[in-house]
């Protein structure tokens, strides 16, 4: 019967006994280092599975043994974040940027060829262009409007297309919403997967999951979450979560038991509390954004409005759009007339929106893309994928979306006042 039910009905109680803590309904905090084991023999058979020294039975779990290794809190948010993405397996972190550069070192090594979409996370892209370098590994980036013939032909001008092992996606992309194509990836990882090599498609879905895309279904091999965005949603944790097959997940928890970057007990139930709330939240963000996009659309002081809702009906990103994902989600990027003044005039006028980096949380978040979160992107890029000083990332929270649109409204006032004002003063 349960697993007929929708993830949301489960949110509150899959994977969670009362009995197991004196009938408690909410799972408890297991604020604990060590677990005791019934018998010697007991704590011999949990040892062998954990060390791989024999293959687990049909029914048999791992015990608890370490917190280090598992804990309830930690298991339970794994199990409860898998029913979203229909995963077989979750590995939860301390924070995206630990799930993120946990997952590309234990599936990369020396001398391999890994291939990322760009723009792409400011930590991410330097894991990948400086650490990984470092150890020997490849990497080239490509722009999600290229081509597969163009991406195949990158990859064969490296030399190294036998060894490309890799395919690392984000989208839609950070902060300007392009959208990259899993479906077209997962072409070009079969034609480089071997016999002897897999080409694993990563997927951060940060932005849009897991309630609008679940990028497991459209061929993707693993799911990468900065938990501490729309999962989290309060502004008040940061972690992070890989979901995907079972031996994938079971290799990343291995490293991640070596590197000791598992989430603390605290983490975990600040996120299952999360959870319960996570649709709701998403699909109001959802709604407040599209009349939000709506008001911006028709703004005379705004000069463009990035938001999926506002895709061209003729364009490959609206095809993109339609096969990966239900919803245009609650991020929009736009550009006000004028340049980097006149963003920081508006910004510095809100009033209810907090200037503030990170996104996805239940409150409204605006930051200025060009000399914060993508300060250290060099100017061509900047320039390739439009990050200009007039360009404005919003991340739509639960609130009043009349309240929200009042904010922008008299904030782009002061622009047109201030525009007005110079010339008078002369
Ligand atoms: C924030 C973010 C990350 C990094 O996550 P942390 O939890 O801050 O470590 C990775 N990818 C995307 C798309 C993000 O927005």
């Amino acid at each position: 019967m349960k697993d007929m039910m929708s993830p949301e009905s489960l949110m509150m109680t899959h994977g969670y006994h009362p009995e197991w803590s004196e009938g408690a309904v909410k799972t408890p905090l297991f604020l604990t280092s060590t677990f005791a084991f019934k018998t010697a023999e007991e704590g011999k058979s949990f040892f062998e599975l954990a060390y791989g020294l024999r293959q687990k039975n049909q029914e048999e779990q791992l015990g608890l043994i370490y917190s280090r290794i598992n804990n309830p809190n930690l298991e339970i948010l794994e199990n409860r974040l898998c029913l979203w993405d229909k995963a077989d397996d979750c590995a939860v972190f301390e924070s995206g940027m630990s799930a993120i550069s946990t997952t590309l070192l234990e599936f990369l090594k020396p001398g391999d060829l890994l291939l990322f979409s760009s723009p792409t996370y400011g930590g991410t892209d330097h894991f990948i262009n400086h650490f990984l370098k470092k150890i020997g590994v490849d990497a080239i980036g490509f722009y999600p409007d290229q081509t597969k013939e163009e991406i195949m032909q990158m990859i064969e001008a490296t030399g190294k297309a036998q060894q490309l092992t890799h395919i690392y996606l984000e989208t839609p992309a950070n902060p300007t919403n392009d959208l990259v194509d899993i479906a077209m990836c997962k072409e070009i990882a079969n034609h480089y997967r071997t016999p002897e090599k897999e080409v694993i498609i990563s997927v951060d879905n940060t932005y849009m999951g897991p309630i609008w895309s679940n990028p497991l279904q459209h061929g993707a091999d693993l799911v990468i979450y900065s938990a501490t965005k729309y999962i989290g949603g309060h502004s008040d944790v940061i972690a992070g979560a890989v979901l995907g097959y079972a031996d994938h997940i079971k290799r990343v928890k291995t490293l991640r038991t070596f590197l000791g970057n598992m989430a603390s007990p605290h983490t975990c139930w600040l996120l299952l509390r999360s959870l319960e709330t996570l649709k709701i939240r998403m699909e109001q963000q959802a709604r407040n954004a599209t009349d939000i996009a709506r008001f911006l659309d028709d703004h005379p002081l705004v000069e463009q409005v990035s938001f999926l809702g506002h895709l061209d009906e003729d364009s490959r990103s609206y095809r993109i759009f339609k096969e990966q994902y239900t919803s245009s989600g609650a991020m929009i990027s736009f550009y006000v007339k004028g340049g980097e003044k006149e963003a920081f005039q508006f910004l510095n006028q809100l009033q209810l929106i907090k200037l503030a980096v990170s996104l996805g949380s239940t409150e409204s978040l605006v930051q200025h893309p060009a000399s914060m979160t993508h300060a250290g992107v060099c100017p061509e890029l900047k320039e390739r994928i439009g990050i200009r000083d007039n360009l404005i990332r919003l991340s739509v929270g639960v609130e009043n979306s009349r309240d929200l649109i009042w904010d922008m409204g008299q904030a782009l006032q002061v622009l047109q006042e201030k525009q007005v004002a110079v010339p008078q003063l002369v």
